[in-house]
């Protein structure tokens, strides 16, 4: 068995692949593969319907927001955000708190004028600024609530007047967020949510159609909210994966469930950070991810024995990103307290064996 500590393409539930893969054969019993259905099939509608259903409620989305699955991956949101809310000549801000941010206000750039509100790039992304003014004009501000490469996490909303707008690619469906205080939120599903291909939109109706500018159809929000994200043919087969994934959320229990079981997770892995004289964390402790955790060995001439070591049991996708260096341990929803406990018996096996 793997520990898979990917950062992603990541881990899902085992019983989430064993039905997709069932699904591949014969879909429902209709004899025909769930890669060959029509999008346009009542047994597909049936599966966005149902994909849709299970958003509003496990993230408890308000009337008034509209759900949409889209593709471009997250990357693509960084354009389109700008493109369908930031109007002609308007400004919009952005808190600067890593690599996912800096490249979606660099995109948003291309669309009017962007306020970095701050930044913590001084510093190597390693903390969260907390005090900064945002412009009352600005059309919104976003912010990455989860810094999948350096190890951050942003748990107290941003303060600002003005409509907010999130990339929670990496923590949606890890933690309860109050959909209401948000104008926009999106995710590239490949780290909670499903296998790559599909992105989730949740947005507020009343912010669209107001930047005075012509939106190719294939960008713009309201042209996929109309058709119920089937403007286009939509990614089957990651909707109807990730539909799996969220029955299996749901049958835990929802999100309040799964973030107990995240702090539970992460809290073990920090300790034994935190208490072994060869390991050290390095992102500021009130700000730290409960789902990316990312350190280094106070001797880094240790890290690739350490690596080799935990490769020989299994763990995989523990190479720290470039720009950290060291260890990153991805623990999303599907990571169980088992690959954790191997985790953190081997650093503890390690701190004996060198003593
Ligand atoms: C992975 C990631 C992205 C990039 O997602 P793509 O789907 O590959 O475009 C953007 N933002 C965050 C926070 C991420 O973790």
């Amino acid at each position: 068995m793997k520990h898979n500590f990917g950062a992603g393409p990541c881990i899902l539930p085992k019983d989430v692949f064993a039905e997709a893969s069932q699904a591949v054969l014969d879909f429902n019993g209709t004899g025909l593969s769930i890669l060959e259905i029509s999008h346009r099939s009542k047994e597909f509608e049936a599966v966005i319907a149902e994909a849709e259903s299970l958003v509003r409620e496990l993230l408890e989305v308000p009337a008034g927001y509209s759900i949409l699955f889209l593709q471009g991956g997250a990357s693509q949101q960084f354009a389109m955000v700008p493109f369908n809310l930031l109007p002609t000549y308007g400004r919009a801000a952005y808190l600067d708190t890593g690599t996912w941010s800096s490249k979606a206000l660099k995109e948003a750039k291309n669309f009017g004028a962007i306020d970095v509100v701050a930044s913590s790039s001084d510093r190597n992304y390693s903390y969260i600024p907390k005090s900064y003014a945002v412009p009352a004009d600005a059309a919104y501000l976003h912010y990455t609530s989860n810094n999948t490469i350096f190890g951050t996490e942003i748990f107290d909303l941003p303060q600002a007047d003005v409509p907010l707008v999130s990339d929670m690619s990496s923590d949606i469906f890890s933690r309860v967020v109050n959909v209401a205080d948000h104008g926009l939120i999106y995710a590239g599903a490949q780290k909670n949510m499903g296998p790559a291909g599909v992105t989730l939109v949740v947005v507020k109706d009343e912010l669209l159609g107001k930047t005075g500018r012509t939106i190719p159809s294939i960008f713009d929000y309201q042209q996929h909210a109309k058709a119920d994200s089937m403007y286009n043919t939509p990614p089957v087969f990651s909707i109807y994966v990730s539909v799996l994934n969220l029955r299996w959320l749901k049958a835990k229990g929802g999100v309040s469930v799964m973030e107990q079981e995240n702090i539970i997770k992460a809290r073990q892995l920090y300790e034994e950070i935190d208490r072994n004289p060869f390991f050290r964390g390095t992102a500021e402790v009130e700000d730290r991810s409960r789902m990316n955790v990312t350190f280094v060995m106070t001797n880094p001439a240790l890290e690739e024995e350490f690596l080799a070591l935990a490769k020989e049991r299994g763990m995989v996708g523990l190479k720290g990103h470039r720009s950290v260096g060291g260890f990153r341990a991805s623990i999303y929803n599907a990571l169980g307290i088992s690959s954790i406990n191997a985790l953190t018996d081997l650093m503890r096996e390690f701190e004996e064996a060198h003593n």
